[in-house]
């Protein structure tokens, strides 16, 4: 069973100038385990692919599957529950700025009512994975771009989430630190967690030799696979 499916997905967009559509005749195929990139240049409809898999975002047209289920297909009272399946990483980071590093991963735990035993277990192993032993109580302010950027991976994957989605995680990054964070998210996918990771950096794409799925004005244009990584 694929991890995640579209299948003749059209998402359209209605704004003041009329209808724009953002995605076209996208069919994909995500295989659990996979990492695939997402890329092409600013507008080409990257970020929309990824909230359609998490269900931020249902298709115009067409459908997204989620292993059986299809995203439009879920109630809304249940998709915070559905959202448990990801988890998701961003350009902008989205840390609490008045919580320490250690709430800011420890909160999602608390959000899904994990016992304070496991809290005070995992946490720490976690930080630890993305090497930010020593900065627990930090807060985001006293930390660099790469620190808060891990910060955030942890928080991601501290409830086990079946797929990592990555939007433009790099995009605040200098290069040296942004390899740092795809090792990461290498390291995670080896662990067996699907990633799908979007960004317009060429050479992080080049560099790890994954599946690159290219769109631009919203369709597929190339979807390849490039061989394996090397770090
Ligand atoms: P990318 O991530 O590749 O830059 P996006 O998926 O963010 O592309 O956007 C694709 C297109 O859809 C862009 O032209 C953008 O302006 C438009 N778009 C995205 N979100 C919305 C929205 N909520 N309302 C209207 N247009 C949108």
């Amino acid at each position: 069973m694929p991890a995640i499916v579209f299948r003749n997905v059209e998402k359209s967009y209605e704004g003041k100038l009329g209808t724009f559509t953002a995605l076209k005749d996208v069919n994909l195929v995500i295989n659990p385990g996979e990492f695939v990139c997402i890329v092409g240049k600013s507008g080409a409809g990257k970020t929309t692919m990824t909230r359609l898999i998490y269900a931020n975002e249902t298709p115009t047209k067409g459908d997204v599957y989620f292993g059986k289920r299809k995203t439009s297909d879920i109630k809304r009272k249940h998709l915070p529950f559905f959202r448990r399946n990801f988890g998701t990483v961003f350009q902008d980071f989205k840390l609490l700025p008045q919580k320490t590093v250690f709430e800011n991963v420890s909160y999602a735990m608390e959000l899904i009512g994990r016992k304070s035993e496991d809290i005070e277990n995992e946490v720490p192993k976690i930080l630890e994975i993305v090497g930010l032993k020593g900065k627990e109580d930090k807060y985001p302010s006293q930390l660099s771009g790469g620190e808060k950027q891990k910060v955030s991976l942890a928080r991601a994957i501290i409830n086990n989430p079946d797929v990592i989605v990555a939007d433009e995680p790099t995009g605040n990054l200098d290069p040296v630190t942004s390899w740092d964070i795809v090792r990461l998210l290498v390291k995670i996918n080896e662990l067996g967690t699907t990633v799908v990771l979007a960004t317009h950096d060429k050479t992080v794409v080049d560099k790890l030799r994954k599946r690159v799925v290219t769109l631009d004005g919203g369709r597929i244009v190339n979807d390849e696979e490039q061989g394996k990584y090397i770090v």
